[in-house]
């Protein structure tokens, strides 16, 4: 039911990318600029992330001995090194995630650019190399980020609802791993209920969210696909919400045959099995319209 599924490394059924978007408050000034040391409640519910739920998250992965990927806007990694250290000692892969999680469908093509970099240099000073992928914040691409991401060397992206296995972008002069995300497993549609940012789900009980993650994990084991969650620390790394993590964890773990895996390794097992002629992807040139289709 899944067309052309990739073989994964060591005959296993399913590939899991556990990823978090460790936004802090950077997604508070962003919005709010200057007025954004007026909400002391918001900035406090975002600050939880590098304080509390991200050294917890990290340790948890760390003895459960799998990776993850932690997407991180670069005033993150500047203001709040001590948590990314946390990361980097669960051996994280650190992605980009905009420098102040900037929407990038607001943004010039220039701003864009800017922004790229500026997030760029922020993890490689870091940890010492460049990131190799990108989640766009809000899931905000513009038209021109695909083009920025291939021209500034990036090996992946993992913002879209594209597909259940990985797909390659190809724009003509270059092309870029794209690492889907299932629609389904943003963490806030199941938890997050905060006046301070006019977002009120009904909260679920974190059994109940566990139910969606593991009936979709289930899927992915069965049909052989890509499964990435779309986590936050300051939204599952509360403590309820992270005993669900590390129940589900159990689970994959119990069912076995799992490819526990970083995104960069995903994109890297795609270059290779595509180099080696063992397998070969869906391709979406992009851009996906090459004119307007109504005016
Ligand atoms: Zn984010």
């Amino acid at each position: 039911m899944i067309a052309n599924p990739p073989p994964w490394p060591n005959g296993a059924r399913c590939a899991v990318a556990f990823s978090f978007d460790v936004d802090a408050d950077s997604v508070v000034h962003a919005a709010h600029r200057a007025g954004a040391r007026d909400l002391p409640q918001a900035l406090a519910h975002m600050r939880y992330d590098p304080f509390v739920g991200t050294p917890r998250l990290a340790d948890m992965f760390a003895r459960a001995g799998v990776p993850l990927t932690a997407f991180v806007p670069g005033w993150v990694i500047e203001t709040y090194p001590a948590a990314i250290e946390t990361l980097l000692k669960a051996g994280a892969e650190l992605g980009h995630h905009g420098h102040f999680h900037e929407w990038p469908s607001k943004q010039t093509r220039d701003e864009e650019l800017a922004t790229l970099r500026r997030g760029s240099e922020a993890i490689e000073r870091f940890c010492g190399a460049k990131p190799k992928g990108y989640r766009a914040p809000y899931y905000g691409l513009s038209r021109a980020t695909f083009d920025l991401l291939i021209e500034e060397g990036f090996a992946y992206d993992s913002s879209l609802f594209a597909d259940d296995i990985p797909i390659l972008l190809d724009n003509g002069r270059g092309s870029l791993v794209e690492l889907p995300v299932p629609a389904s497993v943003d963490d806030y549609n199941q938890y997050v209920s905060a006046r301070a940012f006019d977002y009120l789900m009904k909260i679920s009980p974190p059994s109940q969210a566990l139910a969606v993650f593991r009936e979709e994990f289930d899927a992915f084991w069965e049909l052989g696909g890509l499964f990435v969650t779309v986590w936050h620390p300051a939204v599952s790394g509360r403590p309820a919400q992270a005993l669900a993590i590390r129940a589900l964890i159990e689970h994959m773990q119990a069912k076995g045959d799992v490819w526990f895996a970083t995104l960069a390794e995903v994109a890297g097992h795609v270059r290779a099995l595509e180099a080696a002629g063992t397998w070969s992807p869906r391709i979406e040139k992009t851009p996906f319209h090459i004119r307007n289709i109504l005016e």
